[in-house]
């Protein structure tokens, strides 16, 4: 690889770098990639990421943080807006906004360049050459003076800026929207981080799809507000909390007490984007004190919250003319929040996208647009059609196809499943991709759960279940019981990761095992069936079996032995299964069960006491 183009997140609480080749795009670095935005000036050097955010507290006055906040303007302007805490904020040459640390007066360039040289670092590790060029992202709203700032920290950090592109476009990019931009679409990109909010909406311009050259996704509106985030969530948690904690305590909270609810509150709201209820412990010597929080009081705190971001949605919408919206893509960690989804969702009247990890998605979009940038292959991500066949789990390790190979963009497909087992309150949905016709020879995509479903017997439940992949490539599945009316859903990009000679491998071995994956798919499905067969016979065998005489009995048991016996096989050596006398088995065991069900009717009947003697043909 030579002198390779990364993708830069630079986010004002943390930053990323991510890198797109033939397997799509990949953040890099250890963990999550994420490096804290802080930075701490020592006497005797710099100390940039987690471990400055970590000694924060023992450095406060050499520590900088939200530098992002100061970037290329004035010190004026800054303290207009309501300067940051804690940032020491003093006026630089020109009236610009600085920071002293000692004796000396650093511009926020110069701070933000030791961040961006720690993300070069880790991205020329990872990649095994250095890295000198980058594709950096800065918010729609920056002014030239901002954006021009952020380009003298990529040079002062030794890495040429190649372009800077808005978030909000690098986000919808990497949904690949706007990539052969076949129809004009307008996005809004809803971004809700710690701190701040910014909504924005672009607005995708027809081309001839020859490219992503930046320029195909205008922005057209952007609102947000600068004190709006997930901290404020926390705060609010705090808040309600805080009189119970201290009643408790038996006194005022001390500060480090405070930051102990604050982390709890933290904790409890995050939890509470997966599950309904939680309970957060504080310990303390003499004992421990319960955060207990469900989801709808989390919702009933953040109304206020929701409110200032619907006015913003709102703004923006009409500042762009009031166009229809057709695609959401949400950004930063606190749209984990189903509250905040829900909203998105219901303001712009389209279901956001979800399938990308939110705090990751505009470095993933920064490291495809520095991918074209490097004249790499794009051919991979401007399929129009599905790559590889998409499908569902079901009992025995099978795969059910729903959406077949070569399908167009946008495809859409709906099927009806069930349980296998009496009782299931939840169902595990495996979603899969590949030509084979068992789950160990595909891809696994997702899984998720349809849970909270009311104890029905085997087969009765009624899951529906729909694929829908977008003109992007997204592909959405959602499932719903039709008695219960419960749903779930998941969204994943399934051409993420995917190279074309993995597709093609997939597509010559799916020739080669054809007959082998046949045969073992049918033999699953024949298990799968005859196992509730013959549950269903033994039971009404129970109920009924008094009303039968004993030669058809015998016979039963017979045809019943020759399944299990296909069974066992089957479990033991399903290749050896001649799956022809397999069917057959089974169908003779269908229609020697005819006179038993018959009999179970009348026995049920009879013990509603109705005076029924049988019954008749249809
Ligand atoms: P960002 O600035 O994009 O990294 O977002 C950070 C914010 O996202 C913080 O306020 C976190 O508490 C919040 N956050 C992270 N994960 C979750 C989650 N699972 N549910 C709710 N909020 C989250």
């Amino acid at each position: 690889m030579q002198d390779p183009i990364v993708g830069i997140d630079l986010g004002t609480t943390n930053s990323l770098v991510a890198f797109a080749d033939a397997r799509g795009p990949r953040v890099l670095g250890p963990g999550r990639g994420l490096v804290p935005s802080v930075i701490r000036v020592d006497p005797t050097g710099v100390v940039v990421g987690e471990s400055a955010k970590a000694e924060r507290a023992l450095h406060p006055h050499t520590t900088f943080a939200s530098v992002k906040r100061l970037i290329g303007r004035s010190a004026a302007e800054v303290r207009d807006a309501g300067a940051p805490q804690g940032l020491g904020l003093v006026d630089g040459p020109r009236g610009l906004a600085a920071v002293r640390v000692g004796d000396r007066t650093l511009l926020p360039q110069e701070l933000s360049a030791h961040v961006l040289r720690e993300l070069a670092r880790v991205a020329s590790a990872e990649l095994g050459v250095a890295v000198r060029r980058a594709v950096i992202t800065v918010p729609a709203y920056f002014d030239d003076g901002q954006r021009q700032a952020t380009r003298d920290a990529a040079r002062l950090a030794g890495l040429e800026a190649v372009r800077i592109v808005n978030e909000p476009t690098a986000a919808a990019l990497a949904y690949g929207i706007g990539r052969g931009h076949r129809a004009a679409e307008t996005v809004a990109v809803f971004d809700l981080g710690g701190g701040t909010f910014d909504l924005s909406i672009l607005s995708v311009i027809p081309g001839d799809g020859t490219g992503l050259d930046g320029e195909f996704l205008q922005v057209l509106a952007t609102a947000g507000d600068t004190a709006l985030g997930g901290d404020d969530l926390d705060a609010a948690i705090v808040a309600h909390a805080l009189p119970p904690y201290e009643a408790w305590l038996g006194g005022p909270a001390t500060p480090q007490g405070m930051e102990r609810l604050r982390a709890a509150a933290e904790r409890a709201k995050c939890a509470l984007s997966t599950v309904e209820c939680t309970t957060e412990r504080i310990e303390h010597e003499h004992g421990a004190w319960e955060l207990v929080l469900d989801r709808a009081l989390l919702e009933s705190l953040a109304q206020p919250l929701l409110d200032r971001m619907a006015a913003c949605c709102r703004r923006a919408l009409a500042d762009a003319g009031a166009p229809a919206i057709d695609r959401v893509v949400l950004v930063g960690g606190s749209t984990r929040v189903p509250a905040v989804r829900a909203l998105a969702g219901r303001i712009f009247g389209v279901e956001p996208y979800t399938a990308l990890d939110p705090d990751v998605v505009v470095a993933l979009g920064a490291a495809l647009q520095a991918q074209v940038l490097a004249g790499g292959r794009t051919d991979l991500l401007l399929m129009d059609v599905v790559p590889l066949s998409l499908g569902i789990e079901t009992a025995g390790g099978a795969v059910a196809k729903m959406i077949v190979r070569n399908s167009a963009m946008p495809a859409r497909a709906t099927e009806m499943f069930s349980t296998g087992v009496d009782g299931q309150t939840a169902v595990k949905l495996h979603v899969v991709q590949g030509e084979r016709e068992l789950v160990k020879d595909c891809r696994s995509l997702a899984t998720f759960e349809l849970r909270g479903l009311p104890p029905m017997p085997a087969g009765i439940p009624q899951v529906q279940v729909d694929f829908m992949v977008d003109a992007n490539g997204v592909l959405a599945v959602h499932a719903v019981e039709r008695r219960s009316g419960r749903r779930a859903q998941v969204q994943v990009v399934p051409a993420y990761g995917l190279t074309t000679d993995e597709v093609d491998r997939m597509e010559a071995e799916s020739l080669e095992h054809a007959r082998e994956d046949m045969h073992a798919h049918r033999v699953i499905d024949l298990v799968v069936n005859a196992r509730l067969d013959i549950t269903w016979i033994e039971e009404a065998r129970t109920r009924a079996g008094a009303l039968l005489d004993a030669a058809y009995l015998e016979d039963l048991e017979g045809h019943l032995t020759r399944l299990k016996g296909f069974i066992a096989l089957a479990e033991r050596s399903p290749g050896q299964v001649d799956a022809d006398a397999f069917h057959a088995a089974k169908d003779a065991l269908d229609r020697a069960s005819m006179r038993l069900h018959e009999a179970a009717i009348v026995q049920s009947l009879q013990s509603m006491d109705r005076g029924v003697k049988g019954v008749v043909q249809p």
